[in-house]
């Protein structure tokens, strides 16, 4: 049992009992964790907001032995998320992208695996929705990228996953799930079918993956790469997670 100090992301809440919740944190020195807020339902309780689903926070918690439940001691509000003004045309891509992040972040990540690259981009991310001049499906995809790519689990986008290939700028590939990669026309058969992507597409999660959240917020996407790129994701994303995502149906490009 030790007192340990975190900057973290709430990234989902259970309730325990009548006043105390389960949160459920994403931070940057221990990766996931969740630990027992006691009180946090009451309306003046410890914590405060900075309990709230996608607020950032400095926690000090109790670290147990496995098997048991750490305890919130303190959480200290850094940031809280705020989505785009509802009323504006970007408000509930802002607040359906943020539940998206927090998923995404439940669901790929293990417990106390520290990943200080992955809540770099979860807050860079959280912050390019709350702009008002972003591109939302550059954030969208760009984080979900980026996220396989720290997990080591994007496809490899550089050559045919049969053949060893380089990718060829004018070609058409498909991509081939199971494997992790891509198929260039002569080795696409019936048996891998997987969507389409085009060289083009391929080009643009290339440079997502080396690009900040910042500045690929403000790339505008052609309606076609949007839908190859976020296919290419979503099915590297179903692949790792075993399911497809649930709040992936409020993610409209
Ligand atoms: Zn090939």
């Amino acid at each position: 049992m030790s007192l340990e100090k975190a900057d973290a992301l709430v990234i989902r809440q259970a309730d325990f009992s009548e006043s105390s919740r389960v949160v459920t944190f994403f931070s940057r020195e221990f990766g996931k964790f969740a630990a027992l807020a006691k009180g946090a339902k009451r309306l003046k309780g410890p914590f405060d907001a900075a309990l709230d689903l996608l607020s950032t926070c400095r926690v000090v918690f109790l670290r147990k032995s496995s098997g048991t439940l750490n305890l919130l001691t303190e959480a200290r509000l850094t940031q809280r998320f705020t989505p785009q003004n509802s009323g504006t045309p970007g408000s509930l891509n802002s607040v359906y992208g943020g539940y998206y992040v927090a998923e995404l972040l439940n669901g790929l990540t293990e417990d106390f695996d520290p990943a200080p690259e992955v809540f770099d981009l979860s807050v860079a991310t959280l912050n390019s929705l709350s702009a008002v001049d972003s591109q939302f499906p550059s954030i969208i995809i760009h984080f979900q990228i980026s996220l396989l790519q720290l997990i080591g689990l994007l496809p490899n986008l550089f050559e045919c996953s049969v053949c060893g290939e380089s990718v060829d700028q004018n070609g058409g590939y498909a991509h081939w799930v199971s494997q992790g990669g891509l198929l260039c026309q002569a080795c696409r058969r019936e048996e891998y079918s997987g969507a389409s992507i085009s060289a083009g597409s391929i080009e643009v999660l290339r440079r997502m993956t080396q690009g900040s959240s910042e500045l690929i917020s403000r790339v505008k996407l052609s309606r076609q790469q949007a839908e190859e790129c976020q296919k290419l994701a979503v099915s590297a994303i179903t692949q790792a997670m075993g399911r497809r995502p649930s709040t992936l149906r409020y993610i409209q490009f």
